[in-house]
Parts: C-alpha cells; structure tokens; sequence
C-alpha cells in the first residue's frame, strides 16, 4: 500500500470520527458510548492492517470464510471481530472461534446451535445481538419483529449467549433521512426489551447506522455504527 493511499484510508477514518463526535455532542452524548465498526468486508488483509495502524480496533465482516483468512494472518487479538451477515449453520462453529461479537443472530435454532457450540468449543460468553428485519425484504436477514419473543426465549436459554442488543439493516434509501424511522423502532424495540430484563442490568446496543446514514443512526441512539467506504472507499465487490 503506497503512502497516499493510507494517508486516505486515515484521513478518512478521522473524518468519519470526528463526524461521529460532532454528532453526539450535539445530542449530548458522549462519544465514547459510540462503537465504530469499520466494515473491512472484500478489502484485502493488508487494508485491514493499514486501518489498525490508523487507529481503527473494531473490524466488522460478513462471511465467516473471508473473516477467517483476515484473522488467521492479523491475528485474533488484532482487532475486536465484530459478524455482521447472515450467519449460514455449518459456519457457526467457526463463527464461534473467530469472533467477538455476532450482529446477526435471526432465528431460535441459530442460537441454539451456537450456544452448543460455545459449550463444545469452550467459549465462556458469546456476546449477540439479534438482527431485526422491519421491512420484510426477501433478500435480507433478520427477524420479523413478531417471532421475536420465540427467539428472545430461545437465547435465554443457552446460558452461554449473552444478549447485548439489536441490529438492524433499513431498505436503501437515497435520502438517508428515510432510514430514521427503522432506527426509531429499533430503538423503542430496545427500550422494550430493555424494560422486561432481556439484556440484564444493562442497557442494550443498537447496532445501526451505516456509511450513508451514521449520523441520522446516532441522532436515533445508535451505540455500534458499521462503516464501511466512509473508511475503506468503494468496495468493487458486491458486499
Ligand atoms: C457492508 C455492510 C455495512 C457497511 O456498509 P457501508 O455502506 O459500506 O458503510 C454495514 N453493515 C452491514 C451488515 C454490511 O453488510
């Protein structure tokens, strides 16, 4: 990677910070409650080693197999390994080896299923957050809202699954300001579960906001932003 090219990619990254900061401030909120995820998915290990030079400790992926390479060359310490796709059954043993957190629990038998696996891999705690599906779209992942009370039971249940939130994916929309009632309901769904003890003491993330509409996400609460090409560029892949 040449000179200017990781100066973009920090350049980049600080500006996607302070944008973040601005905004909370505004809100009065503290920064620091704000995850930033950066979206690492098709970019090569050499990109992903650039960003954790420029300060960059939180990388989201969305297939276990891509993941899985990254992380056997940067390391399993390198960075705090965040699964933000859909999460295929035959890949959950790994999924539980490689990371950190999993955004994208959708369904009673995948959690389950990893919370055996946890058992069987001697993982402690597997901290998850259930990915909620709004807008009912056919190529999307997540949970209807309305199965959620099967899948809430379901994780409770597997006492090596620690709920620490909700994630949620809106339609694209060219004005980002058409996301923000899918970022509202997340929340008002958050504050429900927060209020019947689905996340303990605590009190729920909400993994929301993307490179297009971070700000808006956090002017709704978000406390996990994934940004992707606000950081890294286009991606010429599909993501
Ligand atoms: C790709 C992806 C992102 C990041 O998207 P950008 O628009 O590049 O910021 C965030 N969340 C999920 C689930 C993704 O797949």
């Amino acid at each position: 990677m040449n000179e200017a090219a990781l100066r973009t990619l920090s350049e980049r990254f600080a500006n996607v910070r302070s944008r973040i900061e601005t905004v909370a401030r505004r809100y009065n909120r503290s920064p620091e409650e704000i995850t930033l995820v950066a979206i690492s998915k098709t970019h090569p290990t050499e990109i992903l080693r650039a960003a954790l030079d420029a300060g960059v400790t939180d990388l989201g992926e969305n297939r276990v197999q891509e993941a899985e390479e990254k992380i056997a060359e940067l390391g399993r310490q390198a960075a705090r390994w965040h699964l933000v796709g859909h999460l295929q059954a035959n890949k959950a043993r790994r999924a539980v080896t490689l990371f950190d957190y999993i955004h994208s629990l959708d369904s009673p038998s995948l959690a389950q299923r990893l919370g055996r696996l946890c058992e069987e891999e001697g993982r402690e705690e597997l901290p998850v957050l259930i990915q909620i599906d709004f807008a009912g779209e056919k190529n999307k992942t997540g949970i209807d809202p309305r199965q959620l009370p099967a899948l809430l039971k379901a994780t409770a249940a597997c006492k090596r699954l620690r709920l620490i939130g909700l994630m949620t994916l809106p339609p694209y929309f060219e004005n980002a300001d058409c996301a923000r009632p899918f970022f509202k309901a997340l929340r008002e769904l958050r504050d429900q579960l927060q209020l019947q003890g689905s996340f303990g003491e605590r009190t729920g993330e909400l993994s929301m906001g993307m490179s297009h509409d971070f700000e808006i996400a956090i002017e709704e609460g978000a406390t996990m932003v994934r940004v992707g090409t606000a950081i890294f560029g286009e991606r010429n892949q599909n993501g």
